[in-house]
């Protein structure tokens, strides 16, 4: 039994001694004590299922036994920097993560005519980290300065990746020195449907008209994460990185949130695009907002609960996001070792990216993901999900879009179906009924009017019929 302090003791420091920018979901924020695979519970011991936990890469479920058990072996023996010693720990899921790298992105390397023809990992503590390098390795890499990413997107909140970022809900004063946000190929919004071609020549002439010709590179998720669950309109990505290329850039796939086999089918979200790149991002694994809330959406949601406006941000309650790490600090950028060999010009370190302890934590996801065949599950399970929310588009008008794919799920609603308006408000009221039903899900999108649906990959059938149920009742009460 829990005997922690109150919610309302907890949610009182937090007014008072974290930061004002944190915000949370629902009209009481939950006090989550404790998870165990696809569940948290609370102080009281309610159970819910949690179908935003793993809105990344690997989730093998909250509290996982073999993960506790490497990191607390790892804690008892060792914790240190990354940097100065020889550790096992390190090199081994290195090696690990490097396996899991396409054929192709070692062909790559051996037609440059590097003598290894392994992949390189370089540790990071976050995806915002990890995407920083990954820019700064390209242009390096390259000598120019200029950068590509598509306008939706989401790849972190320090100076360069909050100017890679395209949405205004997540920029500040930055200064985007170089960066050109290419129009989204988003078949459901996009200006031009899911003709891929036509996107794709908007990056050449981005390419042409905002540059000198030459680039650093092109950055894009596989699946739209915070942006709500938006596929790239199929083949965009081969012509985008043929352009890029062609232009002298490297290609950055972000895999914060779409690897790791959360897609199902493939272990990386840049395979269901038939594209090699030469730069691949992963993380996604500290404690954070439980979902891409921006203050907007934070006012809608107090207002929807019948509370005033100038209630101040103190709907804070933390969620545990679950990656490489599954649910412990760690990123990586893997690339060829052509192009990491730009980092030897200068030092590069980071003091704690890829510890000892976050690594031996990485080492025994992978081996969990493969022991427990999760990527297969969430290719069946997914696909099960999918085709039943499609059955609930079918019932309530309000779902204007099912899209994504795995356990990559995204469910937009809509006030009307041909103006594609956004339902802000009525997102707010289902998510609060269905948290009372005993589910959680994400929300997201530039309107904050999109499901997410991002559970571990150990849910199961049941679980996905239970979670459209509660979805049903939700949706036929607001
Ligand atoms: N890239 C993507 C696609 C993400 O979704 C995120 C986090 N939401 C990041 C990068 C940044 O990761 P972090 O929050 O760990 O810095």
């Amino acid at each position: 039994p829990y005997d922690g302090p109150s919610a309302a003791e907890i949610a009182r420091k937090r007014a008072e001694f974290l930061s004002p920018s944190l915000f949370h979901f629902y009209s009481k924020p939950l006090n989550i004590v404790e998870g165990k695979k696809q569940y948290l519970y609370d102080e009281q011991g309610r159970r819910f299922l949690d179908a935003f936990a793993g809105i990344a890469t690997v989730c093998c479920g909250h509290s996982h036994p073999e993960i506790v058990d490497a990191i607390t072996a790892q804690a008892r023996r060792l914790q240190h920097s990354t940097v100065l010693y020889l550790n096992h720990a390190i090199a081994d899921f290195a090696e690990a993560l490097a396996a899991k790298m396409p054929g192709d992105l070692k062909a790559r390397v051996f037609l440059v005519l590097v003598t290894s023809l392994v992949p390189v990992v370089f540790f990071t503590n976050s995806g915002t980290e990890a995407n920083e390098l990954a820019i700064l390795m390209a242009r390096l890499y390259t000598g120019s300065h200029d950068i590509i990413s598509l306008r939706n997107s989401y790849h972190g909140n320090a100076a360069g990746t909050m100017g890679a970022t395209a949405q205004k809900n997540w920029k500040f004063n930055v200064v985007q020195s170089g960066v050109h946000h290419a129009v989204n190929p988003d078949p459901y919004r996009g200006a031009f449907g899911s003709d891929a071609e036509k996107y794709a020549r908007d990056v050449q002439e981005i390419i042409e008209f905002g540059t000198t010709g030459q680039v650093a590179g092109f950055i894009s998720e596989a699946i739209q994460g915070v942006g709500g669950i938006v596929e790239l309109s199929p083949g965009y990505l081969p012509l985008a990185y043929e352009k890029v290329r062609k232009a002298g850039g490297l290609c950055i796939a972000d895999e914060v949130q779409a690897g790791f086999a959360r897609v199902g089918s493939h272990f990386w979200g840049f395979e269901t695009h038939g594209v090699v790149p030469d730069i691949v991002t992963m993380a996604k694994v500290r404690a954070c907002p439980p979902l891409c809330f921006v203050p907007c959406y934070q006012r809608v949601c107090v207002h929807v609960n019948g509370e005033p406006d100038s209630v101040p941000a103190l709907r804070r309650s933390p969620s545990y996001l679950q990656g490489i790490g599954n649910g412990i600090p760690l990123g990586a950028v893997v690339t060829t070792p052509e192009i990491a060999q730009v980092l030897t010009r200068r030092c590069y370190f980071n003091t704690f990216g890829g510890n000892p302890f976050c690594t031996a934590g990485g080492l025994a996801v992978l081996r969990v993901l493969e022991k427990e065949r999760l990527q297969e599950n969430a290719f069946i399970v997914g696909s099960y999900l999918k085709d039943r929310l499609r059955g609930l588009q079918e019932k309530h008008e309000i779902i204007g879009d099912v899209r994504g794919t795995g356990f990559m799920l995204g469910v937009e609603l809509v006030t009307d179906r041909q103006l594609k308006t956004p339902a802000k408000d009525e997102i707010c009221h289902a998510m609060e009924h269905m948290k009372d039903m005993g589910v959680l899900v994400g929300k997201g999108g530039f309107y904050g009017n999109v499901f997410r649906v991002t559970p571990p990959l150990c849910f199961t059938k049941e679980d996905a019929d239970f979670f459209v149920e509660v979805m049903d009742i939700a949706l036929s009460k607001i």
